[in-house]
């Protein structure tokens, strides 16, 4: 199974007398054997992109291929990794070759070495099937990882031992239909085929955030998908490392792909060092990391999003709650329109291929809340996030309007939000989260009854304050009544008080469901009785020096385990605005 090259064209290859080999088979190219992939096939002519740089190849140089698709490792050992796009082990690599890693280098993705303790739970004599839990591995401190039989097993357990093994051992030998078969706790699968799973479940339930913007106006229900455009500098990075600090998942995959180099630096140095609320232990003990920056060869970046959410899917096997960001898929599909060029193909809009829009589903359709394949009932769900970034912020480019077509909560960043640094620089009146009728019910349940009213009224006030302002313009803040006055007010308080949040500030960072339930509380309820004083002859200027107010404003810094100050606040509100129309009655009477 072995061609020549005919043609070298940057990344792209061109071989002969590969008849034997299938698309998407991985190839060896050339004496430093380099890695590849075949894109294209016709006749005994292969495309084949390769994962490194491919200067010094030239026709005549020999291709042998695996006969086996790209393929992840899958087994203990990935949490805490870095990876590139082909999962190669970059901090491994480092240490083997120095910063600019070597060309061809053999690396394993998972060390074969080290040794896990395995916890068997099933034994001798028991049926188990595809997807069923053989045992366990403490991973980290605080993932268990769940050894599956792998998809297309099934049989009895013949021989089952715990202990300490590497990936490699075998664990447990199955008897199947009088074939024997070993098991180990390491299993692969190719990348561009989703795994399998019984059914898909329709999302109930929030994937909260602690982020107010995203989990009161524009929600994602676990195992949804969401899409962050907006322009350079607009925060979609901070807004991914966000989700990856705070998401209520039980481990994150975080893809970063294609962007400047010193944004993966930044997760790489922040991410040990911060901790884990839930868990007291680094954010890493949950962490996948998959770096592609933008000096890494271009065929590699067009992998990574599908390395990235296999790994993601495996523990969504185990039962797991995973989200997976993805920080910028215009990069990687900057790389696949660099590939398509190269072959030569029919281009379409700005020269991407017409397969964009089908690519970008396939890997978002990865996402979902899902029965996992086994014996048990279990669910376990694939949350999805990608940022993309548009030139200039446009959002009619193909990249844009085809995520669009996919995803169902948009997070529109601005460019005039971040210049006035209001931060996240989600603008309200373009964002939309298509969960959020569906997530209603929780959201009364689980955190207020009164949840879903409050978050209506601060989007018709803050609709409301853009009509005004329209009238402002043309004629003037004199012409405005005092209560629509006190609609500009209290939506600047919902803007400033509410949605501007800072991801720097040790509290600020992170705010519980419930404690945003009580600052937009706090908020209406001045708007709600801010109105009867209105009525009642009361000034505005009078409301607004009112000395709860600063109290008011002040409320993102209340930490989560003094959440009754709410009630105090609340009850200052109240009293200063009674005092207030008694003094208006006494003046009246
Ligand atoms: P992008 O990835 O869209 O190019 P970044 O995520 O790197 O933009 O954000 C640019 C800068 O904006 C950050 O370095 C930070 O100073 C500021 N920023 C973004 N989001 C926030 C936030 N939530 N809180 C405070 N500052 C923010
Ligand atoms: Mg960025």
């Amino acid at each position: 199974m072995s061609g020549k090259i005919v043609r070298v064209a940057g990344p792209l290859i061109v071989a002969e007398g590969m008849s034997d080999s299938k698309m998407y088979d991985v190839v060896r190219v050339g004496k430093e054997k380099l890695i590849g992939e075949i894109i294209e096939l016709r006749g005994d002519r292969a495309s084949i992109q390769v994962y490194e740089e491919t200067s010094g190849l030239g026709p005549g140089d020999v291709v042998v291929s695996s006969g086996s698709p790209l393929s992840v490792e899958l087994a203990p050992g990935l949490i805490e990794s870095i990876f590139d796009g082909i999962q190669r082990p970059l901090t491994l690599l480092k240490e083997k070759s120095g910063d600019r890693i070597q060309r061809g280098i053999e690396a394993s993705p998972l060390d074969r070495h080290k040794k896990w303790e395995f916890v068997p739970k099933v034994k001798k004599g028991d049926k188990v099937i595809a997807g069923d839990v053989i045992g366990t591995v403490q991973e980290t401190e605080v993932i268990e990882h769940k050894i599956l039989v792998p998809y297309n097993i099934a049989g009895t357990v013949k021989n089952i031992s715990g202990g300490e093994f590497t990936i490699e051992q075998t664990v447990c030998v199955i008897d199947s239909g009088g074939k024997e078969i070993n098991l180990s706790m390491l299993q692969k699968w190719p990348v561009r085929r989703g795994r399998p799973y019984k059914s898909k479940i329709t999302p109930s339930m929030p994937m909260s955030t602690g982020q107010r913007v995203i989990d009161t106006m524009f929600p994602i229900a676990r195992g949804g998908v969401a899409a962050v455009p907006g322009p350079f500098g607009s925060g979609k990075t901070v807004v991914q490392h966000q989700l990856a600090k705070w998401a209520e998942a039980d481990l994150i995959v975080y893809v970063g792909c294609g962007e400047r180099g010193n944004e993966m630096t930044d997760v790489l140095t922040e991410f040990p060092k911060l901790k884990d609320t839930k868990t007291g232990f680094s954010l890493m003990k949950r962490t996948v990391l998959i770096a592609n920056t933008s000096d890494m060869p271009v065929a590699a970046r067009e992998a990574s999003i599908y390395t990235g959410i296999t790994i993601a899917e495996y523990y969504r096997d185990m039962g797991l709650n995973v989200a997976i960001m993805a920080d910028s898929t215009s990069r990687w599909a900057e790389a696949l329109r660099e590939m398509s060029g190269r072959l030569e193909e029919m281009p379409g809009e700005e020269g991407y291929p017409a397969y964009l829009s089908s690519r970008l589903a396939e890997f978002y359709e990865r996402a979902g809340i899902v029965n996992v394949i086994g014996s048990g009932d279990i669910t376990g769900s694939v949350t999805a996030i990608g940022a993309v970034s548009p030139a200039g912020g446009d959002l009619s480019e193909p990249v844009s309007q085809a995520t669009l077509r996919i995803v169902k909560v948009f997070w529109g960043l601005s460019a005039q939000l971040a210049y006035k640094r209001h931060f996240p620089a989600i603008d309200w009146m373009i964002s939309y989260s298509l969960y959020s009728d569906r997530l209603a019910k929780w959201y009364s349940k689980n955190v207020d009854k009164d949840f879903n009213t409050l978050r209506s009224k601060a989007v018709a006030l803050l609709q409301e304050e853009a009509e005004i302002e329209e009238i402002v313009r043309l004629v003037g803040i004199d012409s405005i009544s005092v209560q629509d006055r006190l609609v500009l007010e209290t939506a600047k308080s919902i803007r400033e008080d509410y949605l501007h949040q800072n991801a720097f500030h040790e509290i600020d960072t992170y705010s519980s469901l419930k404690k945003q339930y009580l600052m937009l509380n706090l908020i209406l309820e001045f708007y709600k009785l801010g109105k009867d004083a209105l009525n009642n002859n009361a000034e505005l200027s009078e409301l607004l020096n009112l000395k709860v107010m600063e109290r008011i404003s002040r409320s993102k810094y209340i930490p989560e385990s003094n959440i009754s100050e709410f009630d105090d606040i609340l009850n200052d509100l109240r009293s200063q605005m009674e005092q207030l129309q008694q003094i208006k009655e006494d003046f009246n009477a």
